[in-house]
């Protein structure tokens, strides 16, 4: 067994619940893809996978609002509507067709159903800080939202400098940084370090042995989320890599859901979810 030492580690293998340490998914779609076969990509076959991992809360964003504007958020809105005990969203914004004035109306509207935005400049083709987002981000900013934005190392849309840039200009948001600078792990941790506001975020970072334990060392335990790409990849295999590291029960605590309950604690929906009895004492 490894880990025998953990407490927390013990109890998962064993496939016992892990009631008293919930699980919160910070980044997560929804939905089919192209060109791929995702299993349980629906909401329904979502929860069931959240179900059987222990994860509580989730916050997705779903494919077709990220990639097809059209749709207006409609999909993001509808899902939490059906399920807003388990489910929060981030509003897509996709600079191609952005619509500031509309949009900003329409997260107003439905201001219980957001934590906040959700962007990919590498694939839309916009640096994180181009024009087209700045009402956004100024709104984001003002409101001291959440924005979960695809990194990775050496782009010039959304790597370190694009980040930087945008977390002196906009301090109040809560910066989620996916994949964390893919690659460049060490910048990663730095940068948790400097700016209080920046998150890193385990999604694909788990492909590489020994980073987990650097961002614990040196940006510490409170800086790092859980988060998985569901559908695209499974919670079993994040908690498992988590329940595997070289870190304590405590530290796993916090990337489990201690810092994801500080970050939403702004939020009024989710103190009522919170007193739903779910969260341990
Ligand atoms: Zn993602």
């Amino acid at each position: 067994m490894i880990n025998p030492d953990s407490e927390l580690a013990v109890r998962f293998w064993e496939g016992r619940k892990f009631l008293d340490c919930p699980v919160i998914d910070f980044h997560a779609h929804m939905g089919e893809w192209r060109g791929i076969y995702l299993p349980r990509c629906s909401q329904e076959g979502m929860l069931r996978t959240m179900d059987r991992a222990g994860v509580r809360l989730l916050l997705f964003c779903g494919h077709e609002d990220l990639f097809a504007p059209g749709t207006r958020n409609s999909f993001n809105i509808e899902r939490v509507h059906r399920n807003p005990d388990r489910f929060r969203a981030y509003f897509a914004v996709n600079p191609n067709y952005s619509d500031p004035e509309e949009d900003l109306k329409l997260f107003q509207e439905n201001r219980e159903v957001f934590a906040g935005f959700k962007t990919l400049p590498d694939y839309f083709g916009y640096p994180l800080t181009h024009e087209r987002y700045r009402p956004y981000w100024e709104f984001a900013d003002s409101e001291g939202l959440l924005v979960l934005c695809h990194t990775w190392g050496g782009s010039d849309r959304d790597g370190p400098e694009e980040a930087e840039k945008f977390l002196r200009k906009y301090p109040g948001v809560t910066f989620i940084a996916g994949h964390s600078f893919h690659g460049e792990w060490e910048r990663a941790a730095e940068m948790a370090k400097d700016y209080p506001q920046l998150y890193l975020d385990l999604c694909a970072v788990m492909d590489d042995r020994g980073v987990l334990e650097l961002f614990v060392e040196r940006a510490g335990s409170e800086k790092v989320l859980f988060g998985t790409d569901l559908p695209w990849f499974d919670p079993h295999y994040y908690i498992g890599a988590i329940l595997s590291a070289d870190i304590s029960d405590e530290e796993r605590r916090d990337i489990f859901y201690r810092n994801g309950a500080k970050i939403l604690s702004k939020f009024d929906w989710f103190g009522r979810i919170r007193k739903e009895g779910w969260w341990p004492s």
